[in-house]
C-alpha cells in the first residue's frame, strides 16, 4: 500500500493545528503508521530542501523548519502521494482552495502550515530521512 511523508510545519504546531490535519487525513481513510514531535537540525533540514538550495529563499525555509517543533508523520492509503497533496492544496496559502488545509490556515507561501511528498519517489526518501524503520507499524 502507498504511504507518504506529511509533516506539520513549526507554524502549524505553535498555532495547534496538528489535531485537525490528524483528524483529517484519519476522515479520509487513511492509517497512520508513524508520528513523532521532533526538531528538525539543520542538517536534515538542508537534505530534506536540498532540490531548493539555489533559490534565493532556502536560507529562510532552512531557518523557518528547524526553529521550533515540527509533528512529522507517515500515512498509508491508496493513492496516499496524490490524495494527501490535494487535501494539502497548492503551496502558496492565498491560492490554495478553501477546504484544503493550506486554504482554510494558512496565508503567506512561507508558513504555509504543512508538508507533503510529491511523488512516490519523494515519499520513500522523506520517509527514510525522518523516520527509523523501526518507528513505523
Ligand atoms: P512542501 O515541499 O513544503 O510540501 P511544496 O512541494 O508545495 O511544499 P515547493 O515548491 O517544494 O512546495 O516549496 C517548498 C517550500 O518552500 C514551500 O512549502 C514553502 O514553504 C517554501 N517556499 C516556496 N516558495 C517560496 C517563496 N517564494 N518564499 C518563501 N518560501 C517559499
Amino acid at each position: 500500500m502507498e504511504k507518504t511523508f506529511i509533516m506539520v510545519k513549526p507554524d502549524g504546531v505553535q498555532r495547534n493545528i496538528v489535531g485537525d490535519v490528524v483528524t483529517r487525513f484519519e476522515k479520509k481513510g487513511f492509517q497512520l503508521v508513524g508520528a513523532k514531535l521532533m526538531h528538525v537540525s539543520e542538517d536534515l533540514a538542508k537534505e530534506h530542501y536540498k532540490e531548493h538550495k539555489e533559490k534565493p529563499f532556502f536560507g529562510e525555509l532552512v531557518d523557518f523548519i528547524t526553529s521550533s517543533p515540527v509533528f512529522a508523520m507517515v500515512w498509508e492509503g491508496e493513492n496516499a502521494v496524490t490524495v494527501a497533496r490535494k487535501m494539502l492544496g497548492k503551496t502558496n496559502p492565498a491560492e490554495a482552495e478553501v477546504g484544503t488545509i493550506r486554504g482554510d490556515y494558512g496565508l503567506q507561501v512561507a508558513k504555509n502550515v504543512v508538508h507533503g511528498s510529491d511523488s512516490n519517489e519523494s515519499a520513500t526518501r522523506e520517509i527514510s530521512l525522518f523516520f527509523e524503520e523501526s518507528e513505523l507499524v
